[in-house]
């Protein structure tokens, strides 16, 4: 088992209780942080595929400033979630 954050070995766990799933206070804080950014930008992915699903105005040709048609973005957005979300489910004990 390593830390969560940092990749330390952490020692083995003995006695009651959740196993610790990081080394230190810091790191600890860290991934507090970590899920709250990732939290932000989930909630964000979310709206703005919503938003781009139920745009009925543009059409698949036109191209965003990264060069990406609606498809494309859409892709981008669902990808971005499904990463975000395994971390997420990570930072907070699943696997
Ligand atoms: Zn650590």
């Amino acid at each position: 088992m390593n830390c969560i954050k940092c990749g330390t070995p952490l020692a083995e766990h003995t006695g009651p209780g959740r196993p610790p799933t990081y080394c230190s206070t810091v790191c600890r804080r860290l991934v507090e942080y970590e899920i709250r950014r990732l939290d932000r930008r989930l909630g964000d992915y979310e709206f703005q595929l919503r938003e781009e699903q139920a745009d009925r105005n543009e059409a698949d040709y036109f191209v965003d400033n990264l060069g990406r048609n609606r498809t494309q973005r859409i892709n981008d957005l669902k990808k971005w979630i499904k990463a975000d979300s395994a971390r997420l489910r990570e930072l907070c004990g699943g696997t």
